[in-house]
C-alpha cells in the first residue's frame, strides 16, 4: 500500500529537518527519511566533529605555549586521543540525539529510516514501503571522493568519515588533499603529536584563495612543523612493511613520503548515484550535480533540491539557505533566490581565515576599478595582546559606488570579525557605513574602520 503524505524529504543534513518544521508548521503532513545518521555530514563527520577536535587541537597547542604567557606548567602535559575522540562523540552524539529527537516529536512528521528511492517523479521507496507526495525534496548531502591512484587499493586509508573512529595517535599522517579539510586535520594532528604531511597536486594550498591568503596558510602550517609537498602531479601508493608509501612527482623535495597512516582529502561527491533520479526524470550535471533553478526547483515540477547535492554550495550556511529559500518561496510568497546570496565561509585552521564575496583576484579578472585596504595581524592590538599575530586582513571596495566587493581575515577572531563585513556587503551600503562605525576596542574587528581609512587603488 502507497501512503500518501503533502510532501516527503529525503535527508535529515542541513536543510531537511527544518524544512519539515516550516512545512509541517503550515499544516502538511510531511514523511522525512533518514538512511544513516540523524544530522548528516555535518553533526556526524563535518563541522561538529572537526570543530571539537580543532579546540582540542588548540589546547594542547596553549598548554605548549603556556610559557610564552607567563604559565609555567610544572607538570608533563600528553594528549589522550582517546578521551579527544570521546569529547568529540559527546558533543556530535548530543546533536545528533537532539535532531532525531526533534523529528520524532514534531506534529504531522512521520521518520523514515531506510534508503529512499525514487520510483516515479511522486512515489519513492523506503525499505518495502512506498509513500508518494505532491511535493519532493531531496536533502540527500555527498561523501568523500575515493580517487583512482595507482596502488589505492594496496594501501589501508582513511576518509572524513572513518577518521572519527581513529582513538590514537598516528604516527605520521599523510594527508592527500590542500583544501580545507585537508588543512584542518592536518594542523589538528601535527598539535596531537603526529607528524603530518600534506601532498598537494596544485602549486598551491587552498588554491581557490588568493596568492598572498594561500602563502600565509602555508607559512602558518609549516611553522607548526606541517610538512607541504606542493605540485605533487603524480600520485601512486605502495605498502613497504607496516609503512605507506606516497609516492609524489614534486618540483623538489624526496620523491616518496612515507607515512603511518593515510588520509584522503580530495573532495566530495553529491549521493545522486542510487536515488532513481533517471525513474523521477531529475536532470544532473556532468558531476551528478541536481540541476536546479535560482528557487532550488529541479527539471521536474514538484521536485526540489537542497544542500550539497545541488552544487550550489558546500557547507551547512549554503544547505540551510537553501531551506530558507524553498520556505520563503513556498509559504511566504517571497521570492527569495540563491544568485542573492553572497560567498561565506571560513577555514578553521588556527588562526582561521573568514571570507566574504570576490578574491582580490577575482576582482582584478573581472577588471573591476578597485580600492584595496590590508592590514597585518601584528598592527592589531587585540592581536598582539593575546599572542597570536600571524594572518593578515584585506578589504576591496568597488571604487565608484563604495560597495565592498570582496574581504579576507586570516587570523585570531577572523571566523567572527568577517560578519560585519559581509552584513554591509548584504545592505549593499557604501563602505564608509564601517570606517565610520565606533567599533569596540580592543578587538580585531576596531581596525576594519581603520584598514578602510587607508585603501589604496588595487
Ligand atoms: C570534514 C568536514 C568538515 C566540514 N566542516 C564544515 C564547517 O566547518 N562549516 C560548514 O559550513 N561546513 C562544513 N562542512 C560541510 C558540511 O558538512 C556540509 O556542507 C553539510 O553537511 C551539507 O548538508 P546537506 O544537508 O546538504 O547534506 P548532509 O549533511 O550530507 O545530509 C544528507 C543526509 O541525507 C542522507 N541520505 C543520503 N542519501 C539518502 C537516501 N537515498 N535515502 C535516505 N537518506 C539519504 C544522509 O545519510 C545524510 O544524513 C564540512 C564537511 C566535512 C566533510
Amino acid at each position: 500500500m502507497t501512503k500518501t503524505y503533502d510532501a516527503i524529504i529525503i535527508g535529515t543534513g542541513q536543510a531537511g529537518p527544518f524544512l519539515a518544521q516550516r512545512l509541517t508548521g503550515a499544516g502538511m503532513k510531511v514523511a522525512i527519511i533518514e538512511r544513516k545518521l540523524f544530522g548528516g555530514t555535518c553533526i556526524n563527520t563535518g563541522c561538529t566533529p572537526t570543530k571539537t577536535m580543532v579546540a582540542s587541537a588548540y589546547a594542547a597547542h596553549m598548554v605548549r605555549r603556556a610559557a610564552d604567557f607567563g604559565v609555567v606548567d610544572s607538570g608533563l602535559a600528553s594528549v589522550d586521543m582517546k578521551l579527544v575522540k570521546s569529547r568529540k562523540d559527546s558533543i556530535s552524539g548530543q546533536s545528533r540525539i537532539g535532531v532525531e529527537s526533534w523529528l520524532r516529536g514534531m506534529t504531522n512528521c512521520t521518520v523514515y529510516q531506510a534508503h529512499a528511492r525514487f520510483e516515479s517523479p511522486t512515489v519513492v521507496s523506503v525499505g518495502a514501503e512506498r509513500l508518494t507526495a505532491n511535493r519532493i525534496f531531496i536533502n540527500v548531502g555527498g561523501r568523500a571522493v575515493a580517487p583512482r591512484m595507482p596502488g589505492m587499493e594496496e594501501v589501508p586509508h582513511l576518509n572524513n568519515s572513518s577518521i572519527m573512529d581513529v582513538d590514537f595517535l598516528p604516527r605520521h599522517l599523510v594527508i592527500i588533499g590542500g583544501g580545507y579539510i585537508g588543512l584542518e586535520f592536518a594542523q589538528m594532528y601535527r598539535r596531537f603529536g603526529s607528524e603530518v604531511t600534506i601532498v598537494e597536486t596544485s602549486p598551491y594550498l587552498a588554491r581557490h584563495e588568493d596568492e598572498d591568503v594561500s602563502t600565509a596558510i602555508r607559512e602558518i602550517l609549516e611553522r607548526e612543523g606541517v610538512n607541504v609537498r606542493l605540485n605533487a602531479t603524480c600520485i601512486g601508493f605502495s605498502k613497504r612493511g607496516e609503512d605507506i608509501l606516497a609516492h609524489v612527482d614534486c618540483d623538489s623535495g624526496d620523491r616518496e613520503v612515507v607515512g603511518s597512516h593515510l588520509l584522503l582529502a580530495v573532495g566530495r561527491r553529491p549521493n545522486t548515484d542510487d536515488l532513481g533520479l533517471t525513474e523521477a526524470g531529475v536532470a544532473v550535471d556532468k558531476r551528478g550535480y541536481i540541476v536546479v533553478d535560482d528557487h532550488l526547483q529541479t527539471s521536474v515540477p514538484g521536485i526540489w533540491a537542497l544542500g550539497d547535492c545541488n552544487g550550489k554550495g558546500a557547507f551547512t550556511h549554503t544547505a540551510f539557505n537553501d531551506a530558507e529559500i524553498v520556505g520563503a518561496n513556498l509559504l511566504d510568497h517571497d521570492p527569495r533566490k540563491v544568485s542573492e546570496r553572497i560567498t561565506a565561509y571560513a577555514l578553521f585552521i588556527d588562526p582561521p581565515l573568514g571570507r566574504a564575496g570576490l578574491t582580490e583576484g577575482e576582482v582584478r579578472k573581472r577588471g573591476r576599478h578597485a580600492l584595496i585596504g590590508r592590514r597585518p595581524m601584528t598592527k592589531v592590538g587585540r592581536a598582539v595582546e593575546k599572542g597570536e599575530t600571524q594572518g593578515f586582513m584585506k578589504i576591496i571596495v568597488d571604487a565608484q559606488n563604495h560597495q565592498i566587493l570582496g574581504a579576507a581575515i586570516l587570523g585570531t577572531g577572523g571566523d567572527e570579525a568577517i560578519h560585519s563585513i559581509l552584513d554591509v556587503m548584504y545592505a549593499k551600503a557604501p563602505y564608509t557605513v564601517i570606517q565610520r562605525a565606533m567599533h569596540i576596542h580592543p578587538t580585531v574587528s576596531e581596525l576594519i574602520p581603520t584598514m578602510l581609512g587607508e585603501l589604496q587603488p588595487l
